[in-house]
């Protein structure tokens, strides 16, 4: 089956969906049972999908989970509260005290806190790495290394990891590989056939597509599924129907969303190329990005993630760009269908394997799915409002 005929039918299970086009929304704490067999059926397979309690997942949650394992390819798919949460669940399933982790550099931020606050106190020990090590990983796994955790494109800088090579490596050494996946959705890159293990998902982002859910997924591959979704069991994570169900309905429209944001960020990144305050744009598909060739190799497509390394700028002027704008709304997150602009004025303050190079602001857009002309003028106007306040 082609991918676009995927994404539609996926998940979409009759004995989920019953006589609707979507699998209703079951909201539910207790299940109940006619007979005492069906009860004990019921506990028999509780860690499948089998109504057993609420926290265990209804058919909502079950069409879903199978909709994300068709699309990315894993074994089995646990849901989680929020993308964060999947990343501690796929974490703490796996990790024990005394065990090494080996972290991405350019990790999304909050994961980095998690392992220098928490898992330090759980006596986990995290090494940072760079990004672009590829195989030269092996120097850094030791006998007590568990998991190596992978973000790709990186949190911000966007640097593209050459994953097949580190996950060879791993094999070798029979460590885990955790991938955080979230800027490539489960379309563009295909975690378990590049030797992933385990492969999260912030379905905040492109997944639920609406900016109105927060929702995660950790799934796994025929190994290490039984113990991700016992962990994520004993640890009580599970998330709300109506949470789901927005999710599976946002995932309809995945491919057509994402090839738009990718069409209206080619327009826009040819602007800006064109702008003489930038030093660098951070987008994968350009070709002097770190990781471009891995990127061409790996990835079917791009998205709407793109950041300025702007030549210089301080804090004045960095506010005068993003405060009144018209189509980028100034805020967190990424993977709706509106623009939004966020900025970074010290990168280094979030890196501690490597040296970032620029001494100038870092401006991150989302490119939404406004028309680019309007979007090019909100940015041109952005600029003239920086440059004004350079000069003053
Ligand atoms: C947003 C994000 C997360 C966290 O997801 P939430 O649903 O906001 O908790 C994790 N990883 C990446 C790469 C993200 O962009």
């Amino acid at each position: 089956m082609k991918i676009a005929s995927k994404i539609v039918h996926a998940g979409r299970d009759k004995k989920w969906t019953g006589y609707s086009v979507n699998v209703p929304v079951v909201r539910a704490s207790t299940v109940v049972f006619d007979t005492v067999s069906e009860l004990k059926h019921a506990t028999a397979k509780r860690g499948e999908q089998v109504p057993y309690y609420g926290r265990r997942g209804t058919q909502t949650h079950f069409a879903f989970s199978d909709a994300i394992c068709e699309l990315e390819g894993g074994a089995g798919c646990a849901l989680y509260p929020c993308g964060a949460a999947a990343i501690s669940g796929a974490l703490l399933a796996f990790l024990q005290s005394g065990d090494h982790l080996l972290m991405v550099d350019t990790v999304y931020e909050p994961t980095r806190a998690l392992c220098d606050k928490l898992l330090k106190n759980l006596g986990i020990e995290t090494t940072y790495y760079d990004p672009l090590i590829g195989a030269g990983i092996k120097a850094l796994i030791r006998p007590n290394t568990k998991v190596i955790f992978l973000e790709s494109p990186g949190s911000i800088t966007m640097e593209v990891q050459d994953v097949p090579a580190i996950c060879a490596v791993a094999k070798a050494h029979n460590v885990l590989v955790m991938l955080d996946n979230t800027w490539a959705s489960p379309l563009l890159f295909k975690p378990f056939a590049h030797g992933v293990d385990v492969s999260i998902q912030a379905a905040t982002k492109y997944i639920v597509g609406h900016s109105d859910v927060m929702l995660g997924t950790a799934s796994a591959n025929e190994k290490y599924w039984p113990q991700l979704r016992e962990a994520s069991y004993l640890l009580g994570y599970c998330a709300s129907a109506d949470d789901v169900y927005l999710a599976a309905r946002g995932l309809r429209t995945i491919g057509v969303r994402l090839a738009q944001h990718q069409q209206n960020t080619a327009q826009v990144l040819a602007y800006l190329q064109q702008r003489p305050e930038i030093a660098r744009i951070l987008h994968p598909s350009l070709p002097d990005h770190p990781g471009h060739a891995e990127f061409k190799r790996d990835f079917s497509g791009s998205n709407g993630l793109l950041s300025l390394v702007l030549k210089n700028g301080d804090a004045k002027a960095v506010t005068a760009f993003v405060e009144g704008m018209q189509f980028f709304k100034m805020g967190f997150s990424w993977g709706g269908y509106e623009s939004l602009v966020t900025f970074n004025l010290n990168l280094q303050s979030i890196r501690t394997a490597t040296v970032w190079p620029y001494a100038g602001p870092v401006v991150r857009l989302h490119i939404g799915l406004e028309d680019p002309a309007d979007l090019i003028a909100d940015l041109a106007a952005a600029f003239e409002r920086f440059n004004n306040t350079l000069a003053s």
